[in-house]
C-alpha cells in the first residue's frame, strides 16, 4: 500500500471517530487534501487513494495542477489571493475558502462567468500576522456583499493561533460557529451558511466537535515538503 493511501484511510477513520463521538454523520464532514509544494506525484497517490478535494494556497500553483491532473477533483483555495492572480483560479476553483476583501469580491464580480462559491476567512485570532476579515468587521462586510450577487457565501473559514495543545484551538472555533449563527440570524445573505472550515492535522478531532463540515489536512497526509519547491 502506498504510504499516502495508509495515512489517507487512517486519516478517515479518525476523522469518522471524531464525528461519532459528536454525534455527527461521518458523511458530515469534508476532507480538504491540503497539498501546497506537494508533487503531481503525490497528489495521484491521494487521488488513487480516493481523495477527490484538494486544497491549494497559490493560485498559479493551483492552476498547474488543475491542469495535469484530473478533471473531477475539486479545487479549493485555501490560500490568500491577490486580485491580479484571481485569473488562475478561473476556471478551475471550486470554492475560494478565503475571501476577506471587498477589491478581491469585485474581481470576482467582474471576472466570474457563473456564481462563485466562497468561505469568509475570518481571523479568529486578530493576528496581525494572519489575513482574515476582524471578527469586529465581518458584519459590515456581509453587508457589502448584497453589491457581488456572484458570491455564493456557504460558511467561514479560520486558522487560529497556533498552539501545540489542540484543546488552545477550541474557544476559536467556538466563536467561528457563533459567528456564523450570528450572521445567519440578520439574514443578510440570501441563504443561511451551513459550512464552517476549520481544523487542520493536529486540532481537527476538536474542530469537529466545535461543528467542523470542511477540515484543511496536509502533514498528517503528505510527507514533508520543503517550501516552494514543486
Ligand atoms: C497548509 C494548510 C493547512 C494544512 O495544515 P497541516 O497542519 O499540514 O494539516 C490547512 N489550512 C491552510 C490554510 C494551510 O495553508
Amino acid at each position: 500500500m502506498h504510504p499516502i493511501s495508509k495515512k489517507l484511510s487512517e486519516l478517515r477513520k479518525q476523522i469518522a471517530h471524531s464525528a461519532q463521538k459528536a454525534g455527527r454523520e461521518p458523511s458530515s464532514i469534508k476532507l480538504v487534501a491540503a497539498s501546497k509544494f506537494q508533487s503531481i506525484e503525490n497528489i495521484k497517490a491521494a487521488y488513487e487513494a480516493g481523495q477527490r478535494i484538494f486544497g491549494e494556497n497559490y493560485a498559479q500553483e493551483l492552476r498547474e495542477k488543475a491542469e495535469q491532473l484530473p478533471k473531477d477533483i475539486e479545487w479549493h483555495m485555501i490560500g490568500n489571493v491577490q486580485r491580479r492572480n484571481f485569473k488562475h483560479l478561473l476556471p478551475h476553483c471550486a470554492c475560494l475558502e478565503s475571501l476577506d476583501s471587498l477589491e478581491l469580491a469585485e474581481t470576482i464580480e467582474k471576472r466570474s462567468p457563473q456564481p462563485f462559491t466562497a468561505f469568509l476567512q475570518i481571523n479568529i485570532g486578530d493576528e496581525s500576522s494572519k489575513s482574515g476579515l476582524s471578527h469586529a468587521d465581518t458584519l459590515s462586510f456581509v453587508t457589502q456583499l448584497k453589491a457581488f450577487p456572484k458570491i455564493k457565501v456557504l460558511g467561514l473559514m479560520c486558522i487560529p493561533p497556533f498552539s501545540e495543545d489542540p484543546e488552545d484551538s477550541r474557544p476559536y472555533f467556538a466563536q467561528l460557529r457563533e459567528l456564523r449563527d450570528e450572521i445567519n440570524v440578520t439574514a443578510l445573505l440570501p441563504q443561511p451558511m451551513t459550512e464552517l472550515s476549520m481544523g487542520m492535522s493536529h486540532d481537527f478531532a476538536v474542530a469537529i466537535e466545535e461543528g467542523a463540515t470542511v477540515v484543511r489536512i496536509g502533514s498528517a497526509i503528505f510527507p514533508p515538503r520543503a517550501q516552494g519547491v514543486l
